[in-house]
Formats: structure tokens, C-alpha cells, sequence
């Protein structure tokens, strides 16, 4: 069955396929991809900082750090170009998370389940506090 989304672009819904946005917008960011490609593939452009890159082609930073990350830009050709770790927003230049980030991860089970305790707790919490809140309308309407 057809999955419906909203455009994280331009909020419009749309089915969603192996794009994740409308095809409006994937026009548009296919417009974007060009003008970002034809600016870096220049030889006085290869090394650019995302910063110029972005004053330049008039192309938000976060599209082009989405073109590095789809592997549309390789960043072997650009010494300069750079895109945010996943988790803490360091600028690393492959995978999806620096190298201190990996490292706290000590062992991806240990990670996961302390994540399970955190929400577990955070969701009794919130149930208690649900509860009370409740519980004190209940007595104020009496
Ligand atoms: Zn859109
Ligand atoms: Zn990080």
C-alpha cells in the first residue's frame, strides 16, 4: 500500500518512494545538485570550504552535506569539504558519526540497552505524572 509523507521541504504530501521528498522538491534539489557539481568540479573550486560553496551557489549547507552523504559529491576529489557527524554535529568527512562518537559506543548491546533502561524510565515518569495530574483534576472537580 501507497505510504503517504509530508514533504520535509515544503510540507506537501506525497507517496512515498525511494525519495524522501516530493517530486517538486526532488526537482528542485536535482537543480540544486547541478549547481553545487558544476561549481566544486571546477579546478579553482576544489577547495572550497562548504561555507563558499554554500555563498556561491546560493545552495543551503544541508543539501549539500545531504549530496555528500548520498555519495552524489565524493569528498576524495575535495579536501575541504566537509559534512556534520551524525550525533554530535563534528565535521568529519566519512561514515555517519565521528571517531568520538564511535568511541563511546563501547559495545553497540551495552548501548542499546541502556537506551531501553533511559526510555523505560522516561516512560514511567511520565505515566506518574500523567497519573497525578489526573488524579488532581479529578479531586479539584469535586
Ligand atoms: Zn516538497
Ligand atoms: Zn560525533
Amino acid at each position: 500500500m501507497a505510504e503517504l509523507l509530508n514533504c520535509p521541504r515544503c510540507n506537501k504530501i506525497f507517496v512515498k518512494s525511494f525519495r524522501d521528498v516530493c517530486q517538486d522538491c526532488q526537482k528542485q534539489e536535482d537543480q540544486d545538485y547541478q549547481t553545487v557539481y558544476q561549481y566544486v568540479r571546477k579546478k579553482e573550486n576544489r577547495m572550497a570550504s562548504i561555507i563558499e560553496v554554500e555563498a556561491a551557489t546560493g545552495v543551503d549547507q544541508q543539501f549539500i552535506y545531504k549530496f555528500i552523504k548520498q555519495g552524489r559529491i565524493s569528498l576524495q576529489s575535495f579536501p575541504n569539504l566537509a559534512y556534520p557527524c551524525d550525533a554530535c554535529g563534528t565535521m568529519i568527512r566519512e561514515g555517519r558519526i565521528c571517531g568520538s562518537c564511535k568511541g563511546n559506543i563501547t559495545s553497540g548491546l551495552d548501548r542499546l540497552e541502556a537506551e531501553k533502561k533511559f526510555e523505560a524510565r522516561k516512560r514511567q515518569e511520565e505515566n506518574s505524572r500523567i497519573t497525578t495530574y489526573h488524579s488532581l483534576k479529578n479531586n479539584r472537580g469535586k
